[in-house]
C-alpha cells in the first residue's frame, strides 16, 4: 500500500469514527449517517483509493469537471451535485448525478423535470438554504423554503429528499450551532406541515470544519473534502 492511499484510508477512517462518536451524543448510529466524499479538487487516483477504501457517494461542484471524471469513473458510486447549478447545464447534471442538492429557484426546478423527462429519469434532489442569509451566497432565503419545497415536490421527474445549507464561515465550529439548529428546525416543520413520509430523509449540513456539530443537530449527511484528502 503506498503513502497516499494508506493517507486516505486513515483519514477515512477517522473522520468515520468522528461520526460515530458525534452520533451517540444525538442518539444515533454513525451508520446512519451518509458520508458524502467532497472531490471537488481532488485527482482522478485520489477518487479511486478513497471509492476502494469504501466511499459511496461523491460531491462535485462544477458540471464540466464532474463529466470529466464521470466518464472515467463511471457510476460506480452516487454523484452529487453540491455547487450552484446553471438551468442550461440541466441536461448534464440529469445524465451525471443521482441527487442534485442545490435546487434554489422554480426555474431551476423546471430545467431539471423537463431533462430528468427526456432522460426517462427520476433526479433526487435537495433544496438549498441560504441559512444565515448571506448576500454572497447561493440558496434560497428560510422564509421561502417551504414554499419551494412545495412547487419541487409536483415534478413528475424529480423526488424532493430533504434540505441543504452551508453554515456561515465563523471562527470557531461552535458557533455554527443556531444555524445547523434553524435548519433542523425548517426540516422537521416541512416534513410535518406537508406531510411527508418516508421520502423526506435528507438533511445534509456540515463540513470538515463543523460536522460533529451538524451531526448534533440532526445531519443525516456531511460533506467532508479537506478532512479526508489534505489532513
Ligand atoms: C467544498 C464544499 C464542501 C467541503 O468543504 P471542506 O471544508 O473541504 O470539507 C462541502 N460542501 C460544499 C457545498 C462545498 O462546496
Amino acid at each position: 500500500m503506498d503513502t497516499r492511499e494508506r493517507q486516505i484510508r486513515e483519514n477515512i477512517q477517522t473522520i468515520k469514527q468522528r461520526i460515530d462518536r458525534a452520533a451517540k451524543k444525538s442518539n444515533r448510529k454513525g451508520s446512519d449517517i451518509t458520508l458524502l466524499a467532497v472531490t471537488k479538487y481532488v485527482s482522478l487516483d485520489d477518487m479511486r483509493l478513497a471509492i476502494d477504501a469504501g466511499i459511496k457517494v461523491v460531491g462535485e461542484n462544477k458540471v464540466q469537471d464532474s463529466k470529466r471524471k464521470f466518464y472515467q469513473i463511471g457510476p460506480v458510486v452516487d454523484w452529487h451535485m453540491i455547487g450552484h447549478l446553471q438551468t442550461n447545464k440541466a441536461r448534464q447534471a440529469a445524465t451525471i448525478f443521482t441527487m442534485v442538492q442545490s435546487i434554489d429557484s422554480t426555474k431551476l426546478a423546471d430545467a431539471l423535470d423537463k431533462a430528468a423527462g427526456q432522460l426517462d429519469r427520476k433526479l433526487h434532489v435537495l433544496v438549498e438554504v441560504n441559512i444565515g442569509q448571506e448576500e454572497q451566497k447561493f440558496g434560497i432565503s428560510p422564509q421561502k423554503t417551504s414554499e419551494l419545497v412545495e412547487y419541487v415536490r409536483q415534478k413528475k421527474n424529480l423526488q424532493v429528499n430533504g434540505l441543504m445549507a452551508m453554515a456561515p464561515y465563523v471562527a470557531e465550529a461552535e458557533l455554527t450551532r443556531p444555524y445547523f439548529k434553524a435548519l433542523h428546525d425548517l426540516f422537521t416543520d416541512i416534513k410535518l406541515k406537508q406531510h411527508f413520509g418516508s421520502n423526506w430523509h435528507t438533511l445534509s449540513m456540515g463540513m470538515t470544519n463543523d460536522f460533529e456539530i451538524a451531526i448534533e443537530e440532526g445531519a443525516t449527511l456531511v460533506r467532508i473534502g479537506t478532512g479526508l484528502f489534505n489532513a
